[in-house]
């Protein structure tokens, strides 16, 4: 379904401020409404849910005070801007009070105006957005338990199918008996894992990670893990480039955990990768840190999923048949940024859909996470 232009409501009295306005407004791909007092301005705001309210502060009837305060009852996320004649600081504080994001004094000049409700309609995306995602983090928090056992009993409830099916004896051939018992295994072998990955977190000692930091050459670490990986990418015909850095690449940390992060996200680049895609690992100095990007050429994550992808169990559901069958437990990259935390480095991420993701990882240097040699 195609997205609307946001609607625009005009609350004034003044019949050649509304027309002005919904013509400039007009002009620049809005939809428009407007209402010449207080009261009729409410209902509408009920029916139309505008993204946007224009108030008049001085209008006859319900004043323009009263209108932000009901609006904001009726819509939390309704922008509204004040629009007046007499702009003194007082008013505009009360305004502001009531909830109006911004003030526009009469008169003003339609580049005024399109800057004005540009910005405010910026504002709203933003709350938008930011409340989805919280809701999105605070289900999954709710959830939790539930995605936990669900992760646990999925695989076991397909093993027990295997097992019920063997024992029955309707199986006679030797070799399909075999195949049910090394998908039984497989499984076995996920759920393992599985467990493994989220003791991994739960062991994960920040105070451990410090006491066992050294320098370490990331060349030769990463060197490693790309010869490991090689036989996976090149069954996925995915090539892995490791481009050798300028200096001698140290950083402060702990080569075990670190390894566990740079391999999960080289997983990632070549799992989530489409044929003849490439994956580039690059280590550059940056001010006090050393900068490793891994890079695909892959599926990419859309900007709504971007946020949610460190967060444990979270996986980008995917509606290509292919692109589902890839298995995970969603758990890779939420150790990954732990990891890189206690490390006192960060970890960030850019990525476009269907073009693919790059991510990269800040670590100190020695000089600057050392400690200093008396
Ligand atoms: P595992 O625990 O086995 O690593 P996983 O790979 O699903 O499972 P994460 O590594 O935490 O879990 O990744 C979370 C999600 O982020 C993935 O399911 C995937 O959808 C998305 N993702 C991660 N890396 C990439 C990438 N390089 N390209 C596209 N999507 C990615
Ligand atoms: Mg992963």
């Amino acid at each position: 379904m195609k997205k609307q232009p946001p609607l625009i409501l005009i609350i004034d009295d003044e019949e050649s401020m509304r027309d002005s306005c919904r013509l400039i407004l007009s002009k620049e791909g809005y939809r428009t409404a407007s209402a010449p007092n207080g009261e009729s301005g409410l209902q509408l705001v009920q029916e139309l849910k505008p993204d946007l309210a224009l108030v008049d502060l001085k209008m006859p009837g319900i004043s323009g005070f009263e209108v932000l305060e009901r609006a904001r009852e009726i819509d939390p996320h309704l922008v509204q801007v004040v629009i007046t004649g007499y702009a003194t600081v007082e008013s505009a504080v009360e305004a502001m009070k009531k909830g109006a994001y911004d003030f526009l004094p009469k008169p003003f000049t339609p580049d005024e105006l399109r800057i004005i409700i540009h910005r405010g309609l910026e504002r709203r995306r933003l709350t938008v957005e930011k409340e989805a995602l919280e809701k999105e983090k605070r289900l999954m928090e709710e959830n939790f338990i539930t995605m936990v056992t669900h992760q646990l009993k999925s695989p076991l409830v397909v093993i027990l199918q295997y097992f019920e099916v063997i024992l029955s004896g309707v199986v006679k051939d030797e070799a399909q008996k075999q195949e049910m018992f090394h998908k039984a295994k497989e499984r076995l072998e996920e759920l393992l894992e599985l467990i493994n990955d989220w003791l991994d977190i739960a062991r994960l000692d920040k105070d451990q990670i410090k006491a066992q930091s050294k320098s370490i050459s990331l060349f030769p670490l990463l060197k490693e893990l790309v010869e490991f990986m090689r036989p996976l990418a090149e069954e996925k015909q995915v090539s892995l480039k490791l481009f050798p850095p300028e200096t001698n690449a140290l950083v402060w940390g702990d080569g075990e955990t670190l390894k566990e992060v740079f391999s999960n996200l080289i997983h990632n680049a070549i799992k989530y990768n489409k044929p003849r895609g490439e994956v580039r690992i690059r280590i550059k100095e940056e001010d006090q840190w050393m900068r490793v990007d891994v890079e695909d050429t892959g599926l990419g994550i859309a900007p709504e999923h971007l946020p949610l992808i460190f967060e444990q169990f979270y996986r980008v559901k995917r509606n290509n048949k292919e692109e589902k069958k890839s298995r995970g437990s969603g758990l890779g990259l939420a150790i990954a940024k732990k990891i890189i935390e206690a490390h006192q480095g960060r970890i960030e991420v850019t990525s476009q859909l269907g073009q693919g993701s790059c991510f990269r990882i800040f670590l100190p240097r020695p000089s600057s996470a050392s400690p200093s040699p008396n």
